[in-house]
């Protein structure tokens, strides 16, 4: 009964969100930029009837194209360019002793509920922004200026698996030399909506690549859709940027796996780094407890709201039935990972598009550049605090 009454409601706010898209891709004078999510690709090709979990980056891209998007960029990149960010923030903050332990910051509905609940552990998220508001900072910046577009006449669109992705991209400090960096968030059932209505046989499309340089991602950028995979390409880039030797393997099976909280401990060269993957809410109360009390043991954690990951998202392709949602998050996982597979490079600090972006454009991760474009500060969101907290931003 609460489905029925949610879905009218869901309809009339997805409507919005499509004639916005439908407005921008018939605007000549606009150049329509998007990126989409690491988790869209594996689960978009079920509102076309195909089977669950079904692997359509080509025809995505491809889908995007005919939709007339300029320039087919990707979340994956940006996925990319936060490891080599978060990863050095990491290392730094591990040297120093400080800030222990980091928080993982990409899951907005995440950030919003410790904006809420824990305002005086801010400082203990990682400052850098989602891999989607990297990927708009970048495309009005780096983009712009490889393009040779006024960034004014950009309009980005994100392919987010969840509503909370559009709340992100409104947030006040967003923006970019007074741009918004994300101009519209659509679900992956919007994407499909719009796929439908311009009448686009999406099965029977041809695959087709994304973009360069924005679009060309790693099998580490991929595998943030899923519970855990943050933690596991992270752990990839700082093993080796530690201790300049290759990891031993690039599969990190301790750290996948569907409880609501996962630990271990990683040896990196003479550091023991100790990690959790914090699947759901509802299980990150012990550890913050853990943190105001000075008592938890871990130098890194990843805390994603929804249980499988993105791959879980409330924007992706409905299932009522529990058992059918469950085998779909399956299917969708083991494409994730399927999917990393496939790919050359598997670490981000590998991906050539990334290591050019450092050499053309950002300088070095932490740098003056990237902190202007890729980092942020969170806010208290307490109602009854008599004062903010934030972790603000250093110059
Ligand atoms: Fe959105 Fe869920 Fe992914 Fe968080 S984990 S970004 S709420 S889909």
């Amino acid at each position: 009964q609460l489905s029925s009454v949610r879905e009218p409601l869901f309809a009339a706010y997805s409507t919005g969100q499509v004639l916005k898209v439908k407005r921008a891709l018939a605007d000549p004078k606009l150049y329509k930029v998007v990126q989409c999510a690491p988790a869209i690709r594996v689960s978009l090709a079920e509102e076309f009837g195909l089977p669950m979990g079904t692997l359509t980056p080509g025809k995505m891209a491809s889908a995007l194209r005919r939709l007339n998007f300029d320039r087919i960029y990707d979340t994956n990149f940006g996925a990319d360019v936060t490891i080599m960010e978060e990863g050095s923030e990491l290392i730094g903050r591990v040297l120093s002793a400080e800030r222990l332990p980091m928080f993982t910051s990409c899951c907005p509905a995440w950030v919003k509920y410790a904006e809420t609940e824990a305002p005086e552990l801010l400082e203990h998220l990682s400052s850098c922004k989602s891999p989607m508001q990297m990927v708009g900072a970048l495309v009005k910046t780096y983009g712009a200026k490889l393009e040779g577009v006024d960034p004014a006449n950009i309009y980005s669109v994100a392919v987010m698996p969840c509503t909370c992705k559009e709340f992100e991209c409104s947030r006040e400090e967003m923006e970019v030399n007074g741009h918004r960096e994300v101009d519209v968030v659509i679900t992956t059932r919007e994407l499909a909506q719009l796929i439908k209505d311009a009448g686009i046989d999406f099965v029977n499309l041809p695959d087709e690549p994304f973009d360069s340089p924005l679009g060309k991602y790693s099998g580490a950028g991929s595998i943030f859709g899923v519970t855990g995979g943050v933690m596991e390409a992270a752990i990839r880039t700082g093993y080796e940027l530690i201790t300049k030797e290759k990891i031993p393997s690039l599969q990190l099976d301790f750290i996948r796996g569907e409880e609501g909280v996962r630990t271990a401990a990683v040896q990196v060269g003479k550091l023991e780094l100790k990690v959790a993957v914090v699947a759901g809410l509802k299980y990150v109360g012990g550890i913050l407890k853990q943190v105001q009390e000075g008592t938890c043991p871990y130098h890194f954690i990843e805390v994603m709201a929804c249980p499988e990951g993105c791959v879980s998202g409330g924007g992706q392709p409905k299932l009522l039935l529990e058992t059918l949602r469950k085998q779909a998050y399956q299917a969708r996982k083991s494409s994730v990972y399927r999917h990393d597979h496939q790919q050359q490079v598997r670490k981000s600090h590998e991906n050539p598009a990334i290591i050019k972006l450092y050499e053309d454009f950002l300088g070095e991760p932490l740098g003056h550049v990237s902190h202007n474009l890729l980092h942020t500060a969170f806010h208290s969101r307490k109602r009854t605090a008599s004062h903010s907290h934030s972790n603000v931003k250093e110059d």
